[in-house]
């Protein structure tokens, strides 16, 4: 083949041809080294031509093919070219993207004593007699270069001169020299020990069981779990049989968070497997190390967030998913792709199994379970506990005290006198969510959002959690100058605050983003609740994810009625998830927990479902409401977004959109345009319109016309994204 068409890191919708004679069909995946206008950039060969549309003079040639590491396999060029069409993003982005950020770059990136460098064919056809009197360093790297047909290493090389590894860089990029993985050292064959797990319980048994049936296929299964009912023991058992099967299992999690326990977990189970993480705390060359060890399929396991799912594997076979309802798992910018959906398509492409878990299911994965689409496996009991009993305390027949009521404070009360551990739980960070003034009415408003700024007194600062504004606290209204703010509402620090002064002996712990920025902070944290050094958490969701704490017997959770109201037709789904994982904290071991929420609206369906911790009788209720709404899962959205200093700018864009898009929509509803659910961000208007269809079929023809239309319809000031099965409003 004379020519390759390479996926660029740019956000244009084409790949690009360039001349490379000696490519042969295994550089498919494979990184290159590109001439990018007067740049050079790296690049993933997708596929092999004979022949480019490009006038001859045009066509550049590539100046390497990076063959230090292995190509991206079949699969995962798939996946990629699967999420770029059904996405609508770019395929170059999307595809380096999912590299680690080492590999995208130019410099060649993975050292570390596992590559070596060699000439490339350009490389030995350059006479170094040839070479200007003073390019010494070069001079020398080539003959030494040339000398060696097995490459050099890194570090022989740097011992040429200061600048050897600079003058290096300088000939890759020019394709003299390509860097080549020297073979990884033998997997260890002995067999892989481990540690045994606990006697499964019968209906443990029966969905390990029942997953193993079916080795070689796909088969997808919803492992639906109450809380503590040992979900990560069934995984555990499922990774232990594709370990012994000389395979590999990609676990994912929603957050980073929540990979420490379960890394712990996996570690203390399988103490002599390869276990790779891939997340964003990982430092850069940590992260392209276990990349790698991925891809050599030397990490028997792979545990990280939603990029791990394009993690290269060659011997993958089980996917498993811990809580797949979260909506961590769709990305929010550039390529918003739902990494629970891409891991089926893996899963699919590989025929194996792929485990969905979760306490609460998204309605999407629970109507397909309903269909048989997704084998059902329900996990209906704690192993070594009982479930905690919900209570609702009707906050508009008590009187509060700093937004604590009676009877909460007098169960904190007897919880501490047994030296069992309470966690209060309120979903706002900060001292209060507002400060105002009761005399002209100003509030604390964020000049660059729609959103107020929080109070936040441990500082003295107001911040914007939108977009990260923060100022002083002003000392007076800044409309009237009465001199009396009055924060309004509450937040974590203020909660900390008066559970201080109800409990002055009590030891308090306040965990949210802020208390948790020193790095490890949080690990220190959790150690301290494990060592029982502390009485009363207060936090946010951060605490709530599947942490478990064995001295925890009492959940209060403060002002969760906001979400029941709201416009956001997946808000209460959201609500209901996020009130039982809270809830599941309590009574994980021998200790029986206790759930008391302070509602004004203790009868509402979603509370009473909540308290009778029946999942199932709310799904079907909001399935029932959403089936007569025609909303998802019994219809498929999309959401065009734009934003623009002015609101008339990106409502103009929207409807031009729309106007384009008429002639087009076979059953598909193109709604009108409105202002976004969070209308100003960071000093940009935003608005947006949905299009929606019973058929997904019908919606992608559609978005597949219709977007290269929309470049059309777009204006300089504007700027815009397509959001495929979009999960925020
Ligand atoms: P989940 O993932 O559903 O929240 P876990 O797997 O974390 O549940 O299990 C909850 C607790 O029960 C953990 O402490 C776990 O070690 C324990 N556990 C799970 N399965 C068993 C079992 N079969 N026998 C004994 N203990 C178990
Ligand atoms: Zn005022
Ligand atoms: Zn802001």
């Amino acid at each position: 083949m004379d020519f390759v068409r390479v996926a660029l890191d740019l956000p244009i919708h084409t790949l690009f041809d360039y001349r490379a004679p000696a490519v042969t069909i295994n550089d498919i995946g494979q990184r290159v080294l590109v001439p990018f206008g007067r740049k050079i950039v790296v690049g993933v060969i997708i596929e092999l031509a004979r022949s480019t549309s490009l006038p001859p003079q045009r066509v550049r040639s590539v100046l390497s093919v990076l063959r230090d590491v292995p190509p991206l396999p079949q699969d995962v060029l798939t996946l990629l070219k699967f999420c770029s069409a059904y996405y609508h993003h770019p395929l170059g982005e999307t595809v380096l993207n999912a590299l680690p950020a080492r590999l995208r770059r130019r410099q060649q990136a993975p050292t570390g004593g596992t590559f070596r460098y060699r000439l490339t064919s350009t490389g030995h056809a350059v006479d170094p007699a040839a070479l200007p009197r003073r390019a010494t360093v070069k001079f020398e790297l080539l003959r030494r270069l040339s000398e060696a047909a097995q490459g050099v290493d890194e570090s022989a090389l740097r011992a040429i001169a200061p600048r050897a590894l600079a003058t290096l860089k300088t000939m890759i990029a020019q394709g003299w020299v390509e860097s080549v993985a020297v073979a990884p050292a033998a997997l260890n064959a002995a067999p892989a020990q481990e540690s045994r797990g606990p006697t499964l319980s019968a209906e443990q048994r029966i969905a390990v069981e029942s997953i193993r049936s079916k080795p070689g296929e796909f088969s997808p299964w919803l492992l639906l779990g109450i809380t503590g009912s040992g979900k990560t023991e069934v995984y555990l058992e499922l990774i232990a049989a594709t370990h012994a099967d000389g395979r590999q299992a990609l676990v994912l999690v929603p957050e980073i968070n929540l990979t420490p326990q379960l890394e712990a977990r996996v570690r203390a189970r399988f103490p002599s497997a390869q276990l790779a993480t891939l997340h964003s705390a990982l430092g850069e060359s940590e992260r392209s190390q276990n990349w790698l060890a991925a891809q050599s399929g030397q990490a028997g396991i792979v545990l990280g967030t939603r990029l791990a799912v394009f993690a290269p594997m060659p011997k993958l076979g089980l996917i498993v998913v811990d809580e797949e309802h979260d909506a961590s798992f769709k990305q929010s910018a550039g390529l918003r792709y739902s990494a629970r959906d891409v891991a089926l398509l893996r899963a699919k492409l590989r025929a194996i199994p792929i485990v969905l878990g979760s306490a609460t299911p998204a309605l999407e994965t629970f109507q397909q379970a309903l269909r048989d689409r997704y084998h059902l496996l329900p996990l209906t009991q704690r192993v070594n506990a009982t479930l905690p009993v919900i209570e609702c305390i009707d906050t508009r027949r008590e009187a509060l005290i700093d937004g604590l009521s009676q009877t909460l404070l007098a169960a904190i009360r007897d919880t501490t006198k047994r030296g069992e551990q309470s966690l209060i739980f309120i979903n706002r960070r900060g001292y209060a969510p507002v400060l105002i003034c009761a005399s002209c009415g100003w509030n604390s408003g964020c000049h660059r959002c729609a959103a107020r700024l929080v109070l936040h007194l441990n500082d003295q600062r107001m911040r914007c959690h939108h977009c990260g504004h923060q100022e002083p606290v002003p000392a007076a209204c800044p409309q009237c100058g009465n001199p009396d703010l009055a924060p309004l509402g509450q937040g974590t620090q203020r909660l900390e605050g008066a559970l201080k002064r109800c409990f002055p002996d009590a030891r308090i712990l306040r965990i949210d983003r802020d208390s948790t920025r020193r790095q490890h902070a949080w690990r220190d944290m959790r150690q301290q609740i494990h060592d029982r050094e502390i009485d009363i958490l207060v936090g946010t969701q951060m605490l709530a994810k599947s942490h478990d704490f064995p001295q925890l017997t009492l959940v209060g959770v403060i002002n969760a009625d906001s979400s029941l109201y709201s416009t956001d037709f997946r808000a209460s789904e959201r609500l209901f998830a996020g009130l039982t994982q809270v809830a599941g904290r309590a009574g994980r071991a021998e200790n029986p927990g206790r759930v008391l929420i302070q509602t004004e609206f203790p009868a509402h369906p979603l509370y009473q479902a909540l308290r009778a911790h029946n999942y199932a009788a709310f799904a079907h209720e909001i399935l029932a409401e959403r089936k007569q709404a025609g909303f998802p899962p019994f219809a498929h959205q999309a959401i065009l977004r734009a934003e623009a200093p002015q609101i008339e700018a990106a409502l103009g864009f929207l409807v031009r959109a729309a106007r384009s898009g008429q002639p087009l929509a076979r059953n598909v509803t193109i709604y009108d345009p409105v202002p976004a659910g969070m209308p100003r961000l960071a000093g940009l208007e935003r608005a947006q319109l949905t299009v929606q269809s019973r058929s997904r079929a019908a919606l992608q023809s559609f978005l597949r016309d219709w977007h290269p239309r929309l470049d059309a319809a777009g204006a300089r000031t504007v700027r815009w994204a397509l959001d495929v099965d979009p999960r925020e409003p």
